[in-house]
């Protein structure tokens, strides 16, 4: 068989999943996503793993639960280069033993008037997005702005018909001192941009840290974004930091709560790929020491968002499904989580944001009202965020108003309580781990337990019934 043929059925098969078209495009999105099954469709950024071997980095991808991987080029990552070093049927044979897709091929280098090879490799390696930036003037507002975006607009055009003729979407980044910087320019690029092809791959890093902004741009875009960056500016990735400092880019590791995102993205019915990321100082490193250990990091973060989208899921849900407390008492509903017994691990803690740290190690309080668990009525257990052990069940949780999440009764031996050192109040911390968890509160006459254990949102970490618990890690076992 001749090298095209084969490579020509490849293609075949790696873009059944989604058309290429416009026409194709859009009916993907309807008919994917008509259900109330939200999912983000993951694609792993290579140059998470620095210069790392590509075979090493594609065994990854659906440790990541990604499907496909986005190949970046140096200084980030060097698999792009790799991929030429390898050739084309070499390459594609390791995808296929990987049974891993193209999602992207980032090119910045290229720039976005430079991309007619690439697309027509893209199209050889059944790839559809390709990532670039804008080109432009910089720094404009207003009817500058949009005149300057509609040039820009124009002179994409001849580059959008091979984009047709190839089936890829240009995805261009909304990037710090570029033409498609300001959410202004986003919102001109979409509404200017004349065919499907031309799209943008949303960055909130290079955004306002906005949750209400972010949410609302993602909404006004809707089908225009083609790729779904999670990732926040933490403390940036210009300098080099402590790699804690550095992490904080990552989704759950800085500041930036993405409920508000991933709900806007549900709203939007997104169907394009979404890239946990974070930029490493210096560039070309992998995030973290080994391979192992970025892949944790990600799935860190994949966690984080599965939370978030938990979260809107139980929002959107009507709640007369739900049984109210007063119904519930007394009556202990089964849940999946009490008859399972936890697997246990030997090993290090989960590593904590500096926030967790505060409240965990250091008997910190997070502020009334603000912590992402207070509302939660999803029946499921909660766990302990540095060891996993369950702490917890969702049956026992109660609206105390006081603006955390509430409990009446912890799960048998998961608690220890101590005399808090302000000598008055009693604390709480993890039988395990000894990680703070809040205060119990007796004879308060809220429930007929007589008992609140008052917990922080961030001490903890839900898993919805139905759902798999992580393995509880203890330092050594029990002889
Ligand atoms: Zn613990």
């Amino acid at each position: 068989m001749n090298k095209k043929h084969r490579l020509s059925r490849r293609r075949a098969i790696v873009s059944g999943a989604v058309g290429a078209t416009a026409a194709t495009i859009a009916a993907h999105r309807l008919g994917a996503f008509e259900q109330g099954d939200f999912r983000l469709r993951y694609m792993l950024g290579s140059c998470m793993y620095g210069y790392t071997d590509v075979a090493e980095v594609l065994a990854e991808v659906k440790k990541t639960g990604a499907t496909a991987i986005d190949l970046w080029p140096k200084v980030h990552g060097n698999q792009r280069e790799q991929l030429s070093e390898l050739g084309e049927e070499k390459f594609i044979s390791l995808l296929r033993r990987h049974d891993v897709r193209v999602g992207c091929i980032t090119q910045y280098k290229l720039g976005p008037f430079g991309l007619q090879d690439e697309m027509r490799l893209a199209n050889r390696l059944g790839c559809q997005t390709i990532v670039t930036g804008g080109k432009g003037p910089k720094g404009l507002h207003g009817s500058e702005l949009k005149s300057a975006v509609a040039d820009f607009v124009e002179q994409m055009k001849p580059h959008l018909a091979v984009a047709e003729e190839t089936g890829v979407r240009v995805a261009i980044e909304n990037h710090g001192n570029n033409l498609i910087e300001s959410p202004d320019s986003m919102k001109w690029l979409a509404e200017l941009s004349p065919s499907p092809h031309l799209a943008i791959a949303f960055a909130p890093y290079h955004l306002p840290q906005d949750t209400r902004l972010l949410g609302n741009l993602i909404r006004s875009l809707g089908d225009s974004i083609a790729v779904f960056y999670a990732w926040q500016h933490g403390m940036g990735c210009m300098e080099k930091l402590p790699k804690d400092q550095e992490l904080l880019q990552m989704p759950g590791r800085g500041d930036l709560d993405f409920t508000p995102l991933v709900a806007a993205l549900r709203d939007i019915r997104y169907s394009g790929w979404s890239e946990i990321f974070m930029h490493p100082v210096p560039r070309g490193i992998p995030i973290l020491d080994s391979t192992a250990a970025v892949t944790a990091e990600i799935n860190r973060s994949r966690t984080y968002l599965q939370e978030c989208l938990d979260r809107v899921a139980a929002g959107s849900q009507t709640s007369e499904k739900r049984p109210s407390i007063q119904q519930t008492e007394g009556v202990k509903t089964m849940n999946e989580h009490d008859t399972e017994t936890q697997e246990r691990i030997v090993g290090p803690y989960n590593e904590l944001s500096q926030h967790e740290a505060y409240v965990l190690l250091q008997q910190g309080t997070e502020p009334p009202g603000q912590g992402g668990y207070t509302m939660t009525k999803d029946p499921g257990t909660y766990i302990c965020r540095q060891c996993n052990a369950r702490l917890y069940r969702s049956d026992d949780k109660f609206e105390s108003h006081c603006g955390w999440p509430s409990f009446d009764d912890e799960i048998d031996g998961a608690v220890t309580r101590r005399t808090d050192a302000d000598g008055r109040r009693v604390e709480i911390v993890c039988a395990n781990c000894g990680g703070h968890l809040g205060h119990v509160f007796e004879g308060e006459r809220m429930t007929e337990k007589n008992t609140r254990h008052c917990v922080n949102s961030i001490s903890m970490r839900f898993v919805k019934k139905g759902r798999e618990l992580p393995p509880m890690i203890v330092k050594k076992e029990e002889e």
